[in-house]
Formats: structure tokens, sequence, C-alpha cells
């Protein structure tokens, strides 16, 4: 996998100017015109065409796997069957326009064999189960390998033969006349994908396939501090290839569900506080139960206006892969009573004489 960061030699948290500087100072160390490697000068140049641009980079970040391209190649120019499943209604939703753009560049070459489509699905997360990485159950419908033939698309115990179409070359051309000449256009050979041989009896199971469409449950790392809408890359466990090729990837969306008591706001918590008036005029310590169920101390300090906002450092969600966590701000607001003793009103009656 290519790591853009790696390339540039820089943090993941490098400010743009410091992208621009590693750049130029690469580029010109690389640049073919002065003797360097022009390969090494490609992949500096791509970086920067996406680390430089802040919609790409965020993209590139959230979905960290750029520049890496499959052997095979498949259909669809995104490597995405829609509508395929149940998700697909859901990921037509969102617009990733420019994020299929440049990250799921998977082109069909000519004759090359086609791996497994990649499949997408969602999870639906509570608010509390981001603050630490952990395993999640999900069951999805998805091509698997045929246990009957192995994924070979034979019947056990026979053989496979070259295949006819394309005389085991695993591509078919055709000749069309233009107007500029005879241009020949290749393509994988619809009867064996590419592979050039087919089974001689195809598998009675999965019909010469080599795999079959079944529920399957996978258990999942889901890493700490994941936000709402962001996908995460699951390698391999896409549909199974044609014929034991590879498969292709699971994109799986994640859904955080909204919490009563807490609000997310980038990896900062907000939540709300109800104080009373005496409390806020006087100072108080309370108790408070964070998003993890710690409980912890909140001074109020005096003077307290309504509104107010104290900060608890550290007490935030977890950075999605990088250490640290972002902080806590409760907000203090002060609650008018709306029912009272004789004696409290009483007292406020005696405090209202005072002037307050
Ligand atoms: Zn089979
Ligand atoms: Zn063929």
């Amino acid at each position: 996998m290519e790591d853009y960061y790696q390339i540039l030699g820089v943090d993941r948290k490098a400010s743009k100017e410091e992208i621009k500087k590693a750049y130029r100072r690469l580029a010109h160390q690389y640049h073919p015109d002065k003797g360097g490697d022009g390969e090494k000068f490609k992949q500096i140049s791509q970086a920067y065409r996406v680390l430089s641009d802040d919609k790409k980079r965020a993209e590139y970040d959230q979905v960290g796997f750029f520049g890496q391209q499959s052997a095979g190649g498949s259909g669809s120019p995104f490597g995405f069957n829609f509508g395929q499943n149940d998700f697909g209604q859901m990921f037509n939703e969102f617009d990733l326009g420019d994020l299929f753009d440049f990250a799921f560049r998977r082109e069909s070459h000519s004759g090359r064999t086609v791996r497994g489509e990649d499949i997408q699905a969602s999870l639906e997360l509570d608010l509390a189960e981001v603050l630490n990485s952990q395993k999640k159950k999900i069951s999805l419908y998805k091509q698997v390998t045929c246990s009957r033939c192995q994924g070979q698309g034979a019947e056990p115990g026979t053989d496979m033969e070259t295949c006819s179409a394309c005389r085991g070359r695993g591509q078919v051309h055709q000749v069309k006349q233009t107007i500029f000449g005879n241009i020949t256009h290749y393509s994988t050979c619809p009867e064996c994908q590419g592979t050039g041989s087919v089974p001689k009896s195809p598998c009675n199971i999965c019909h010469g396939q080599g795999r079959v469409k079944e529920k399957v449950n996978l258990e999942i790392e889901i890493p700490a501090g994941v936000d709402n809408g962001q996908i995460l890359r699951i390698d391999h466990q896409g549909n199974a290839g044609f014929r034991g090729q590879s498969a292709g990837d699971l994109y799986l969306k994640i859904i955080i569900k909204q919490n009563d008591q807490f609000t997310r706001e980038g990896d900062n918590l907000i939540s709300v506080l109800p104080i009373t008036f005496s409390q806020a005029v006087l100072g108080d310590v309370v108790k408070f139960n964070t998003l993890s169920k710690e409980e912890i101390k909140v001074d109020i300090p005096s003077g307290t206006e309504s509104g107010q906002v104290v900060k608890v450092r550290n007490k935030g969600i977890p950075h999605y892969s990088r250490l640290g966590r972002g902080d806590l701000y409760i907000r203090l607001q002060i609650a008018t009573p709306k029912r009272l003793t004789k004696d409290q009103k009483d007292l406020l009656k005696k405090l209202q004489k005072e002037g307050l």
C-alpha cells in the first residue's frame, strides 16, 4: 500500500506549507530532467496532488488506501455494483463522486482476470462504542467460494479444458473499421472471464462459477474514534472471485446513533449540566458521569452565568488512528425551579427583599 505521507516524508498532521516544502525538495531531488528516478518522481507528484488539495486529502485520510491498485479489475469503473444488494440504495445516498474518481481506480485490463466485486454494508454504533476499538459482528449476503468444487467450478474429479471462445488466451478481440483504419478492441473473454480455461463438467452447485451467494457472519475490528459516515475498507471480504480468483473488498459505512446526553463535534463532546441558582452564585463541586460512565467532579465557579462552559480535557472521543482524544465541554445551565415548598418560597421572598 502506498502511503502518501510516507512518500513525502511528512507527518500525518503536516500543514499545507510543510507538505509543499517536502514536495519541492523531493521533486527537485528526483526530477527526471536532472537525472532523478522517474518512477519515484511520479509517486511524489501523485502524493502531492492529493495531499495539497484539502478535499482530496480529507478523503484520503478517511479511506486511507490511495494508490493501491489491484492486479485484476472489476467491471464497473468504481468496482461497485450498485443495487446488487440491500445496501445499494444507502450507498447511493451519499455523495462520494470525487472520492470514487480517484480512490477506486480499478481499470479493467484486457485479458486480465476479474476479481470479485467490492461490496458495501453499514454498521450502526452507539456513541459510547467508539470510545474503544472493538470487534463487531455483522451478517451479510455475499458470494463465497463454492465448497463443492473449492472454487474451481468443475465437478470434483473432473478436469478443466481450454476455453474454445478465446482459445485459452483469456481475451477476445473485435475489429472495427473506422475512417482512421481498423481499430482492434480487446476485451476479457466472457466465457472464461479471462482465465483461459473452462470446466469440462461444471460443478452442480455453482454451475461452474466457483462461487455461491450465502449469508455470512463476520467479526470486524472497529477502531476507536470512528465517525458517523466514515467508510472502513475491509480487505478481501467482498464477493469471492469467479472460479477461485481473489475476492473484492468490503466497504463498511459507520452510522453513529444520536446520544441523548452527549453531542459529538469532531472528537469533542458537548453536554449540558443543569445547576441551581444558588450553585451558580456560590459555586459548588458536582458529580458528573462522562460518556464512558466515569464519575468526575465538575467545579462550578462562584458567579457562574447560565450557559457558561467548563472544559474537561481528554474526556472526549479518542482520535481515529492517532494518539490522544478530544475534550469534554460541559455547559452549565441554571435551572429555574417550577415547584417550591412553602419554606423555599419564604426564603426566596426574603432574598427578593434583599434585592436578589
Ligand atoms: Zn462449485
Ligand atoms: Zn475464454
